[in-house]
């Protein structure tokens, strides 16, 4: 027992060091690696933030997993004794959003899009059940947890001489995608708006992934922090996911006005992206499934 204890033991001490890094002055990053959600991974897939003000933390999003959010909040610990008053979700992903239930206990207001409760209400249980199912007993402690506190337009949070700008977006990679600008470091959280290296996902609206980047590069962001791969140059980081998510609209199209049926249309759009993406093959089927029947209708 003692050894099985121990080895249990192992990926939870891996986890509590979670790494971070500080690209601007009170903004901290932990990076997720570009994979599913894995035993040995917990769920540590998505980018994770937060922003320390003279009053108080906000975090950005909490990860895939109670421990995953433990883990994070341990990191906050060794950075700052600043009370955590907001934890904000970009959206209901469950990578997003797992790590929640490790923030209970501060009492912050839990923030999302004013539509994230239905959303959370409505695929919660779903993504509740595959993590069971997925990580077994390293999913314990992982609940929903609904927001408190829900953005319609723009609302501004004061975290003590640090103010942040969450802005609730239009059906794009869902239809409840938030933003977070930190008007002192120029810091922009894009959730899932964007990825860099990760496949982009189609959730929500193909076309308003599209329209979400051109209003996008209008913000006067001088580092974007995407919700998977590194922050990178703005708004070049938007470039690679604009051409892939064109080429989409435009081959679907084309497909649909072929006649040709959703299976074939599976098999041949967009193939040669396949080189320039990690986790192409778990996502881009999907994606072109999500395009397919979005834009079917146009016919
Ligand atoms: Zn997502």
């Amino acid at each position: 027992m003692r050894i099985f204890a121990a080895l249990a033991l192992a990926p939870t001490v891996a986890a509590a060091s979670l790494a971070l890094e500080t690209p601007a002055p009170g903004v901290y990053v932990h990076y997720g690696r570009h994979d599913v959600t894995t035993i040995d991974n917990r769920g540590d897939i998505a980018n994770l933030g937060f922003i320390v003000g003279s009053r108080c933390v906000a975090v950005i999003d909490t990860g895939g997993s109670a421990a995953v959010g433990a883990a994070l909040r341990a990191a906050i610990r060794r950075v700052t004794d600043k009370p955590v008053c907001y934890v904000i979700n970009t959206h209901v992903h469950p990578d997003h959003v797992f790590g929640n239930a490790a923030f209970v206990d501060d009492r912050p207001q839990f923030v999302g899009h004013a539509r994230m409760p239905e959303a959370l209400a409505r695929r919660g249980p779903h993504y509740l059940n595959a993590l069971r199912r997925d990580l077994g007993t390293a999913a314990d402690g992982t609940e929903l947890v609904a927001p408190t506190l829900t953005v319609v337009g723009e609302t501004r949070l004061d975290l003590g001489d640090r103010a942040l700008t969450l802005r609730a977006w239009p059906t794009a990679h869902t239809d409840h995608d938030l933003t977070v600008f930190d008007e002192a470091s120029a810091t922009l959280f894009l959730g899932d708006l964007v990825f860099e290296g990760h496949l982009p996902v189609v959730d929500g609206n193909l076309r308003g992934m599209l329209a979400a980047i051109e209003e996008l590069k209008r913000m006067p962001a001088r580092l974007a922090i995407p919700g998977h791969g590194r922050a990178v140059r703005w708004p070049e980081v938007m470039d690679a996911q604009q051409r892939y998510l064109q080429r989409l609209l435009i081959e679907v199209k084309q497909a649909i006005a072929a006649k040709r049926t959703l299976a074939q249309a599976v098999e041949t759009v967009g193939g040669d992206e396949r080189d320039r993406w990690r986790l192409f093959d778990v996502f881009h089927r999907r994606n072109v499934a999500a395009a397919y029947a979005e834009l079917e209708w146009d016919e």
